[in-house]
């Protein structure tokens, strides 16, 4: 079989995607590779479809226990034998597995760093046929990395014990010129094939909201967003048990994660949202490592996270199956003075000395900037992360909050008189209702009772909306043009700028958003009433109804096969369903996402809701 017959057959693609087949035809020639791709490019890919035509057997290191059952599930479930052996079997399981592995069982085997040099793994491995040694996570052997595990440094001695050398590959996210030297390095890579994708994720959104109330804002996401799962990261368990609470109080199935609970009801609430159960997960920063749930349509930061790296790493948790997603940060002042609490009580908990607690902690200082800048940027944001790794953007991605408000120059000066000249004809007694209400001609009480009505400004800013009229004031305000005094009732005074504006000595230029394009609309009901949903990258309008009577049937079928939803099909495959409507099963067989095995176990439960939704249609 060849390279594209093992994609359609067991993982059910019909092609490669950006990088892939370098890494297989590299690895299927013998040559040890490096990829490095974003997450969610499809490393594993890489190194199963080789394992799987490679003579003999597979070894991946893999640092996390969820993240090996995750893939042992899903290669189960795609008809390939594989298995794990780490510390979550017990003794009998590991023997167990151990026999099945010297029977030559499995194709594919997933090992903790930890197991690798146990005298009875060596031994047995030893007598095997180990084609490929493949290094998931690979960032994990640099201490330059965020993950850093001493034991993936045991990774060579391991191979230094075996009768050949087989091939090795590595696979990561990470970018960074140190920890891909520290890989070649310290794996000993012979002359490898390196891939770089680069570090975009095209698929996400970045968007960033300055709101008054956070809650509204995150609850009306929530609202528009609610067949959808997402993440919402906080920065303290406080806000993450207020935020959770509140959102459940209000009826959605939210759950929560943070170091204050118990080891069981951490567990518990993962699986909750892994497998489906709750839609939300209200987390701090705890949360999410080793997660590899691919249908996480959202994640709101609700507030600022404290670098970049760490935005990026959870934002990108978003969208893993390449289906469009958001990324919302929700900026508010205080999330600076957090971040800045916790960089300076973290020099007081480490014991190092103080020079170099003072480096790091300027280091972090620095980082914090960054990323408060982040929120404040009128350029494009990918642009902005993509240049924080040190990589070049286009300047305009079009997919960002700030690409898509657009902002420009504007001369207010006519405009800036306009006020100036209201404020200093009523002889500076009033407030910035009256001065606006005058301007733009109203017949309120409060004018005519002042009789604003004579004031010789009255209706000469009735051309320009209101809520410019307020923004000019505001900003003639802020830059000294004009001040508001702080009383009570806050008087509108003129300053020694003022008259420089009214002399025409002096134009004012502010920056402006573009009066807002209406952005694209997720939901619309269509002639018959039925709610559809836009799905982008996709351009195909997609029966919500349809759609989510297969999402039914795949969670009964996750519940019964005791794995996660998404390992059953993907929201992708269902989606491509939706579209195609297989009536047979050579049509079902199209379906991205649908293999030969898949097919044979789910099928034709598959293809009777779509013939009957198509009935109803
Ligand atoms: P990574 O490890 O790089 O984060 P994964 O290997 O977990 O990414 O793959 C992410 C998703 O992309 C999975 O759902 C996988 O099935 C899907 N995928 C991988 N390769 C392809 C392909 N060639 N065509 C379509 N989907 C793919
Ligand atoms: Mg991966």
């Amino acid at each position: 079989m060849d390279k594209l017959k093992v994609l359609k057959k067991y993982f059910g693609y019909d092609s490669f995607r950006d990088g892939q087949e370098l890494m297989v035809d590299s690895i299927l020639s013998g040559r040890d590779v490096l990829g490095i791709m974003p997450t969610g490019a499809g490393k594993s890919l890489c190194y199963q479809i080789p394992a799987l035509l490679l003579p003999g057997i597979t070894l991946v290191v893999s640092p996390l226990i969820s993240l090996m059952h995750d893939q042992v599930s899903a290669l189960n479930q795609a008809g390939i034998h594989a298995a794990f052996l780490n510390s979550s079997l017990t003794a009998g399981q590991y023997r167990t597995a151990l026999k099945y592995t010297m029977e030559g069982r499995y194709k594919i085997i997933y090992v903790a760093p930890e197991r690798l040099m146990t005298e009875e793994f060596v031994s047995i491995v030893s007598k095997l046929n180990i084609s490929m040694v493949s290094v998931d996570e690979a960032h994990c052997i640099s201490q330059w990395g965020q993950d850093f595990r001493p034991s993936y440094l045991r990774i060579m001695d391991f191979i230094d014990q075996l009768p050949y050398r087989p091939v090795i590959s590595a696979f990561t996210a990470t970018a960074t010129r140190e920890v891909r030297e520290d890989i070649m390095a310290l794996l000993n890579l012979q002359n490898p094939v390196c891939l770089n994708t680069g570090f975009d994720r095209k698929n996400l959104k970045f968007m960033v909201q300055h709101p008054q109330d956070k809650f509204k804002t995150t609850l009306s996401y929530v609202e528009d967003h609610e067949e959808d799962c997402g993440i919402i990261y906080c920065l303290t368990r406080k806000v993450v048990e207020d935020v959770c609470g509140k959102l459940q109080r209000e009826g959605y199935q939210a759950t929560r994660y943070h170091a204050g609970l118990s080891d069981s009801e951490r567990k518990k609430n993962q699986e909750d949202f892994i497998y489906d159960r709750k839609k939300i997960m209200v987390a701090t920063n705890a949360f999410g490592m080793g997660i590899d749930k691919s249908n996480v349509r959202y994640v709101i930061h609700y507030n600022m996270p404290k670098n970049i790296e760490g935005y990026y790493q959870e934002a990108g948790r978003a969208g893993r199956d390449g289906l469009d997603s958001e990324c919302l940060l929700l900026y508010a002042g205080q999330d600076v003075v957090t971040n800045q609490f916790f960089i300076d009580r973290m020099e007081q908990q480490e014991s190092m000395d103080d020079e170099t607690a003072e480096t790091i902690q300027e280091r972090e200082k620095d980082r914090l900037k960054k990323m408060t800048f982040y929120c404040f940027t009128n350029e494009c944001l990918r642009d902005y992360i993509l240049r924080y790794f040190g990589e070049y953007g286009s300047n305009y991605c079009g997919n960002c909050s700030n690409c898509l408000t657009q902002f420009e120059e504007k001369d207010v000066t006519v405009i800036a008189s306009l006020l100036i000249g209201c404020v200093k004809t009523s002889r500076q007694r009033y407030g910035m209702t009256v001065i606006v209400d005058t301007l733009r001609g109203s017949k309120a009480a409060k004018i005519m009772k002042f009789r604003m009505d004579q004031n010789p400004f009255y209706g000469k800013g009735d051309q320009v909306p209101v809520f410019q009229l307020r923004q000019v004031l505001n900003f003639l305000i802020l830059h000294d043009y004009l001040l508001l005094t702080d009383d009570e009732y806050p008087i509108v005074k003129l300053t020694a700028l003022s008259e420089s504006v009214l002399e025409g000595e002096k134009s004012v230029v502010m920056k402006v958003a573009k009066e807002e394009p209406k952005i694209k609309k997720e939901k619309k009901q269509d002639k018959k009433g039925k709610k559809t949903k836009v799905v982008e990258g996709l351009d195909q309008e997609v029966d919500r109804e349809l759609f989510q009577q297969l999402r039914e049937l795949r969670l009964e079928i996750a519940k019964e096969e005791k794995v996660p939803p998404y390992i059953v099909f993907s929201d992708k495959t269902l989606i491509h369903m939706c579209q195609l409507k297989p009536g047979n099963k050579e049509e079902m067989l199209e379906v991205s996402g649908v293999g030969e095995m898949k097919y044979e176990k789910y099928g034709e439960s598959f293809l009777s809701v779509l013939k009957s939704g198509i009935l109803t249609k």
